[in-house]
């Protein structure tokens, strides 16, 4: 039996708090809801023959981060970085996050630590606004290493099982590394 700590990371209003919802509860909630600081949900899954429990930790964008600390990173065995296909900005803040990350959980060897990568909202479609494509997407993963990735949309329920399952899988490949 495992326990493994997933941290979700990414821009405010990305998404987020919406993966995690539609991944533990199957819920999808329209209105806007800060997260308030750092919180984690709970799931379990099984995994071959392994029956694994997922801890979700969620936080709010880039302004609570610092209040986070040390602890929200500790212990983590895989990292969900989130960003809005729609939004270029977002996907552009992600090399904060990567890099901030490996700092904070003072990573030894990045390029062997799984991350996970997700271009959130793919069922909005903003006219004229340039959306990130997943080729670019595919570029940012192959630079940084083994980094897999994925398109959802938290709201239709799209692709959100796989990727989790994906972090999961990860993750405990990792945990059994060491
Ligand atoms: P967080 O700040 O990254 O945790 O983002 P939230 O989960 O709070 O989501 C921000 C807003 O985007 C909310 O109004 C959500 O309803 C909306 N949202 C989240 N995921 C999706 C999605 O896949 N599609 C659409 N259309 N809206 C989404």
């Amino acid at each position: 039996r495992s326990l493994l700590k997933v941290i979700v990371l990414g821009d405010c209003g990305v998404g987020k708090t919406s993966l995690v919802n539609q991944y533990v509860f199957k819920k999808f909630r329209e209105q806007y809801k800060a997260t308030i600081g750092a919180d984690f949900a709970t799931k379990e899954l099984e995994i071959g023959e392994r029956v694994v429990t997922l801890q979700i930790w969620d936080t709010a964008g880039q302004e609570r981060f610092h209040s986070l600390g040390v602890a929200f990173y500790r212990g983590a065995d895989c990292c969900i970085l989130v960003y809005d296909v729609n939004v270029p900005k977002s996907f552009e803040t992600l090399q904060h996050w990567h890099e901030e990350f490996i700092k904070q959980a003072d990573l030894t060897e990045p390029e062997k630590f799984p991350f996970v990568l997700i271009g959130n909202k793919v069922d909005l479609e903003y006219g004229s606004t340039e959306i990130v494509s997943e080729k670019q997407a595919k570029e940012w993963c192959s630079c940084r290493g083994n980094i897999q990735n994925f398109m959802t949309s938290a709201k239709e329920d799209y692709n959100v099982d796989a990727s989790f399952l994906c972090a999961a899988q990860l993750a405990l490949a990792n945990e059994d590394d060491h």
